[in-house]
C-alpha cells in the first residue's frame, strides 16, 4: 500500500489547484517545493504591510466564468485594472494603444482623426502587399505604424528579448490590444483583479489539509524512489531536467528585481510604468502597494516598495521566467514531449514542464479539465 495517491512536485497555481481538486476526489498528495516557500511565482512577501510580488506583478485575468468563480470561491478578488504606462525620454503615454495614447502622441482627438494618421504611418508595412509580417517589427509596423513602433515598441522589446526585433516572432506583440477608444484597461477580459489580501491567502486556501515539504527538491529526495511512496506523479518543473537535459536545454529568458523601500506614500502613481527607451537599463518599475491600496488607502500606508524589473538571458543555476519561443526551441521542446507521452503515471503540467507561456487562468483551467 503506497503513502500517496499523487505526488506533487511544484506548489504553483498548477500543483496547488491540482492538490486542491485531488482532496475533494478523495485523494492524498504530498506537495513538494524546493524553493523555502509555497505558492511558485505568485508568492508575495510582506513588505511595510504591502504584498510584493516577489518574482513580478501577477494580475489574474480571465474571461472564463467557471475559473473566475473557482478562485473567488476561495477568496474574493477586488476590482484592480492594470492600466500601465510608457515612459519614453520622459513623455508619458498610456498603454494598450487607445484614444488617450494617439492623442498623447499626435494631439489627434477622435477615432477617425486617429485611424488617419495610423494609416498614414502604416504605409511602409502596406509595401508588404498582404504578405503575412514575418517578424515582431514587421507585425508592429503593420499594427501601429512607425511612430509607435519607435517610442512604444522597438526599445522595450530589444530589452526584454535581448535580440533584435526582426529576430523575433510576430505573434509577441500580438497581444497587445490596439483601440479606438479611450480605454486604458490592459486586458479584454470580462473579469481581473487581485485577491483581496493578496495572493499568500490563495494559495493557503489551496493547500489547506494538504501535507506539504518546502526546501525540499525532486531530484534530491524522491527521484529514484517515488514509486514506492506514490500511484501517480505530477511533475511542474522544467521537462528539461527531468530528462538530465539528454536532449539538450531548452532556453529561457530570466528576469531580476531590485526591490526597495521609498519613503514616500506614493512614488510613481501607478502599480506599473514601464520604460520604452534604451538609456534606462531596466523594462519596468512595479510599485507594489496599487494592486490592493486605492484612493486614502494609499495615503495611509506612509512607506512604499518598488521593484525595478531587468530582462537578463538564463543561465543554468538562474530561474527560468519566459520559454524562448523560437523555432529551434519549439522543436526542441516538442521532442521533450514526446518523451514525456512515454511516461507511465507522470502528468506534465504548468508553464516549465510544458515550455509555454502561460497567464494563470490557462493553468486553472487545465487543471478544472482534468478533474
Ligand atoms: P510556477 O508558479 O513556476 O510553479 C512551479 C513550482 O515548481 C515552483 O515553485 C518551483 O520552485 C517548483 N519546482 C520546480 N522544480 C522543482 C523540483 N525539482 N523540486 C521541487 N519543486 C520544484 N500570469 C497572469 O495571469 N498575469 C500576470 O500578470 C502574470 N505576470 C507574470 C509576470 C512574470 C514576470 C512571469 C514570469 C509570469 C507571469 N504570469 C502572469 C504567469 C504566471 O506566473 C504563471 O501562469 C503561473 O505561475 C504558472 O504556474 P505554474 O504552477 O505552472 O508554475
Ligand atoms: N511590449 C512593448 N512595449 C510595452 C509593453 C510591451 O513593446 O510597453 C511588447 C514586448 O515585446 C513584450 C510584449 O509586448 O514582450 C508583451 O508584453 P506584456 O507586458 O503584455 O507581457 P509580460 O511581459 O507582462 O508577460
Amino acid at each position: 500500500m503506497k503513502n500517496y495517491d499523487y505526488l506533487i512536485v511544484g506548489s504553483g497555481l498548477f500543483g496547488a489547484t491540482f492538490a486542491y481538486k485531488a482532496k475533494q476526489a478523495g485523494k492524498k498528495c504530498l506537495v513538494i517545493d524546493k524553493r523555502p516557500h509555497l505558492g511558485g511565482n505568485v508568492y508575495c512577501e510582506n513588505i511595510e504591510g504591502i504584498n510584493v510580488h516577489k518574482y513580478g506583478a501577477h494580475i489574474f485575468h480571465t474571461s472564463n466564468k467557471e475559473v473566475w468563480d473557482f478562485v473567488n470561491s476561495l477568496v474574493p478578488f477586488n476590482r484592480y485594472t492594470n492600466s500601465p504606462v510608457a515612459n519614453y525620454h520622459g513623455e508619458l503615454y498610456n498603454l494598450p494603444f487607445n484614444m488617450n495614447t494617439f492623442a498623447q502622441l499626435w494631439g489627434v482627438r477622435t477615432p477617425d482623426e486617429a485611424k488617419s494618421k495610423i494609416n498614414e504611418q502604416r504605409a511602409e508595412a502596406v509595401a508588404l502587399n498582404g504578405k503575412e509580417p514575418s517578424n515582431l517589427e514587421e507585425q508592429a509596423l503593420a499594427l501601429v505604424g512607425r511612430d509607435i513602433y519607435e517610442k512604444l515598441i522597438k526599445e522595450y522589446t530589444e530589452k526584454q528579448w535581448g535580440r533584435d526585433c526582426r529576430e523575433l516572432p510576430a505573434f509577441i506583440i500580438k497581444r497587445l490590444p490596439v483601440r479606438f477608444v479611450f480605454d486604458n484597461n490592459y486586458f479584454n477580459d470580462a473579469f481581473q483583479g487581485i485577491p483581496i489580501g493578496g495572493y499568500n491567502i490563495l494559495i493557503h486556501k489551496l493547500l489547506e489539509g494538504v501535507e506539504t515539504r518546502t526546501d525540499c527538491d525532486f531530484f534530491k529526495e524522491y527521484r529514484n524512489h517515488w514509486r514506492e511512496i506514490a500511484n501517480q506523479l505530477v511533475y511542474t518543473g522544467p521537462i528539461d531536467e527531468y530528462f538530465d537535459y539528454r536532449l539538450g536545454r531548452l532556453d529561457w529568458r530570466t528576469v531580476f528585481f531590485k526591490t526597495r523601500v521609498e519613503c514616500t506614500p506614493n512614488y510613481q502613481g501607478n502599480a506599473v510604468i514601464n520604460y520604452t527607451s534604451h538609456d534606462v537599463p531596466f523594462t519596468r518599475v512595479i510599485e507594489h502597494k496599487h494592486f490592493e491600496m486605492f484612493g486614502q488607502a494609499v495615503y495611509e500606508c506612509p512607506k512604499t516598495v518598488i521593484s525595478e524589473e531587468y530582462s537578463t538571458e538564463y543561465k543554468p543555476g538562474m530561474e527560468q521566467f519566459y520559454p524562448v519561443n523560437d523555432d529551434r526551441q519549439n522543436a526542441l521542446a516538442d521532442r521533450y514531449r514526446t518523451l514525456a507521452a512515454q511516461e507511465s503515471n507522470v502528468i506534465f503540467g504548468g508553464r516549465l514542464a510544458e515550455y509555454k507561456y502561460y497567464d494563470m487562468a490557462p493553468v486553472i483551467e487545465k487543471v478544472l479539465k482534468i478533474f
